[in-house]
C-alpha cells in the first residue's frame, strides 16, 4: 500500500504581495464588515490560519447590491466593444499575475501548485472567451404575419446578479460566471466560499487594475452569516438573478427562496458521474482518463467519476493498472514541488470519505490501495474493488479520492445502473465500437458526456447538468444567455 507523502515545503512567496487582499470589495473600495467582525481562513495543508477576512452580514450585502444597482445602467449602456476591452484587460492581468494567483489558490484550497496554475489558466480562458462573445449578442428580425409590421427581438442584460461559488475551484468558478455576466452587461455581487475568499479578492484587485468602473464587480465575504446573506440575495428585489455552484441541498434551498421574487436562477449542482469501461476499450487510455477524471482536485469536483463500471472480462486488469498508477502519486503540501495531490479541504471532507470507505468495506469491498487518512486533512488516494449498488458511494457523491470499481456484464445492464441516479451532470465511457459510442452517448442521462476521454471541461463547450444536477449552462456560446432577457418589440405602422 502506498504511503507516499511529500514533506519538503517551501513557504509561499508573492511577487506582488498586494494581490493578497484581506478586505471585502464594494464599489471599488476595500471595506471591512460594518460590525467589524472577521473570520479566520485556514490553510487545509497545515491547518494554520492564513489570515482573516470580514464576516459580513445582511447590512453589508445590501451595500454591495446597492453599488451593483447604481453601476448597472452605465455598464449595460456601454458598447459591447467597451465591455470586451475591459474583459480583455482583465484576462491579461490574470495571465501576468498567474503565479501569485496560483500561490493564493494553493494556500487556501490546498491543491498542488501545478494544479492551481492550471486552474488559473483555465479560469482565464472564460474571461477571454466572454470578452469575445460580448460582441456577438445578436438579436433577431422575424417575418411578421401582419402588413407594415416588424418583429424585432433584442437581448438585454438581466440586471444585478448574485453569484455564489464553491471552494473546489475558487478562481475558475468565479471567472466562468462573472465574465459571462459582465459580457452580457450585468453587474455582480460575488459571494465566494468562506474557505477560499482570497482568490476572489485577488480577482477584484485585478479588476481595479483593469479599469472596471466602480460597482460593476463587488465581493462580499461571510461565513457564519451565510444563511441570512443567501436569503437576502434571493429575496432582494434589486437582484435579478442568482447563479450558484455548490451542493444540491443548498441549490434547492436557493431556488425555493428565489421563488418569492420569481428570480431567474442558474444552478450547477452535485453529480454522481458514471465512468464506464467496455471490454472493447483501449485500456491504457481508459486508465489515464480515469486518473484524470477521478483524482483531479483530489476528486473534489462535481464532474469527477463517482461510479467506475468495468466490464467483467477486463475488470481485474483495469483495477490493477489503475492501482499501479495511483501508487505513483505523491500526496503532500501543494507547495512541495514533488506533490501531485494535496489535502482535502477540511475534516468534514476527510470524515465523509472515511465513512464511504468503511461502509464499502463492511459490505464486502476490497481496498487495492489507500483507504486511510494520513494526518490532518490528508487522505490517501484509494482504489476499491467489489463495489455493489448497496454501498453508500453508489448513491452519494463521494467528493474525494476514492475510485470505486463495479463489475458489469452487458451494455443493457450498465446503462440501467448508470442512469439509476437522480443526478445527471457528467458521464464518461470508453469503447472503440462506433455504434456503441453513439448509442451510449445518446442514452446517458447527463448534460455532458466524455467518450474516450476523462476531461470534458473547456470554455468552448456548454457546462451543466440535467435532472437534479442543475439548471442552465456555463461557458460556450450558450453561457451568456443565462444573463440575458429577450425583449420582443412589435413595430407597427411602417
Ligand atoms: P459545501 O458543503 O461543499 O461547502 P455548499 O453548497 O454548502 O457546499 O457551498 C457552496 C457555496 O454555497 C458556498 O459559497 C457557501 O458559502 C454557499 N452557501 C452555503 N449555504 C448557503 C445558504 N444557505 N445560502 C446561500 N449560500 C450558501
Amino acid at each position: 500500500m502506498s504511503r507516499n507523502f511529500a514533506t519538503e515545503i517551501k513557504s509561499p512567496k508573492f511577487k506582488d504581495p498586494s494581490l493578497f487582499c484581506k478586505s471585502a470589495f464594494i464599489n471599488n473600495e476595500w471595506v471591512n464588515a460594518k460590525s467589524g467582525e472577521t473570520y479566520s481562513v485556514i490553510d487545509p495543508a497545515t491547518e494554520n490560519e492564513i489570515g482573516k477576512v470580514p464576516e459580513m452580514n445582511v447590512e453589508d450585502i445590501r451595500e454591495a447590491i446597492k453599488a451593483a444597482k447604481s453601476a448597472f445602467k452605465e455598464w449595460a449602456n456601454l458598447t459591447a466593444k467597451n465591455r470586451h476591452d475591459f474583459l480583455l484587460a482583465l484576462h491579461s492581468q490574470i495571465l501576468e499575475n498567474q503565479n501569485d494567483l496560483a500561490t493564493i489558490l494553493t494556500l487556501e484550497n490546498g491543491k498542488s501548485y501545478n494544479e492551481s496554475l492550471g486552474e488559473i489558466r483555465y479560469g482565464a480562458t472564460f474571461v477571454e472567451w466572454f470578452a469575445q462573445e460580448s460582441r456577438r449578442v445578436y438579436g433577431d428580425v422575424i417575418p411578421s404575419p401582419f402588413k407594415n409590421h416588424k418583429i424585432i427581438v433584442e437581448k438585454q442584460p438581466i440586471g444585478v446578479v448574485g453569484l455564489i461559488t464553491p471552494w473546489n475551484f475558487p478562481s475558475a468558478m468565479i471567472t466562468r460566471k462573472v465574465s459571462a455576466a459582465l459580457a452580457a452587461g450585468c453587474t455582480v455581487v460575488i459571494k465566494p466560499a468562506p474557505e477560499t475568499p482570497y482568490s476572489a479578492l485577488a480577482l477584484a484587485e485585478l479588476a481595479i487594475r483593469s479599469g472596471f468602473p466602480k460597482g460593476v464587480i463587488n465581493v462580499v465575504t461571510t461565513d457564519k452569516h451565510i444563511k441570512e446573506v443567501g436569503l437576502e440575495l434571493c429575496t432582494n428585489l434589486d437582484v435579478k438573478k442568482i447563479s450558484f455552484t455548490g451542493s444540491s441541498a443548498v441549490g434547492k434551498l436557493l431556488m425555493e427562496q428565489s421563488s418569492s421574487t420569481l428570480k431567474n436562477i442558474s444552478l450547477e449542482l452535485g453529480g454522481n458521474a458514471p465512468f464506464i469501461i467496455f471490454d472493447d476499450a483501449d485500456i491504457d487510455s481508459a486508465v489515464e482518463g480515469a486518473i484524470a477524471c477521478k483524482f483531479r482536485a483530489m476528486g473534489q469536483a462535481c464532474i469527477a467519476a463517482n461510479r467506475i463500471y468495468v466490464q467483467s472480462s477486463i475488470y481485474a486488469e483495469f483495477a490493477s493498472r489503475l492501482a499501479d498508477k495511483v501508487s505513483g502519486f505523491q500526496v503532500g503540501n501543494g507547495f512541495d514541488p514533488k506533490t501531485t495531490h494535496g489535502p482535502l479541504i477540511n475534516q468534514r471532507a476527510v470524515n465523509k470519505v472515511t465513512r464511504h470507505v468503511e461502509d464499502a468495506v463492511a459490505k464486502g469491498a476490497e481496498i487495492l490501495i489507500g483507504g486511510t487518512k494520513h494526518t490532518g486533512n490528508f487522505f490517501y488516494p484509494t482504489v476499491l474493488t467489489n463495489m455493489t449498488k448497496e454501498m453508500v458511494i453508489t448513491s452519494e457523491e463521494t467528493f474525494g479520492p476514492i475510485a470505486a470499481l463495479y463489475k458489469f456484464e452487458t451494455e443493457d445492464e450498465v446503462m440501467k445502473l448508470a442512469n439509476d441516479s437522480p443526478y445527471g451532470l457528467a458521464g464518461y465511457f470508453y469503447s472503440r465500437d462506433i455504434g456503441r459510442c453513439w448509442r451510449v452517448a445518446n442514452a446517458l442521462e447527463v448534460g455532458m458526456v466524455g467518450v474516450n476521454t476523462g476531461i470534458i471541461h473547456n470554455c468552448e463547450a456548454p457546462f451543466g447538468g440535467i435532472k437534479e444536477s442543475g439548471l442552465g449552462r456555463e461557458g460556450s456560446k450558450y453561457g451568456i444567455d443565462d444573463f440575458i432577457d429577450l425583449k420582443y418589440v412589435s413595430m407597427g405602422g411602417l
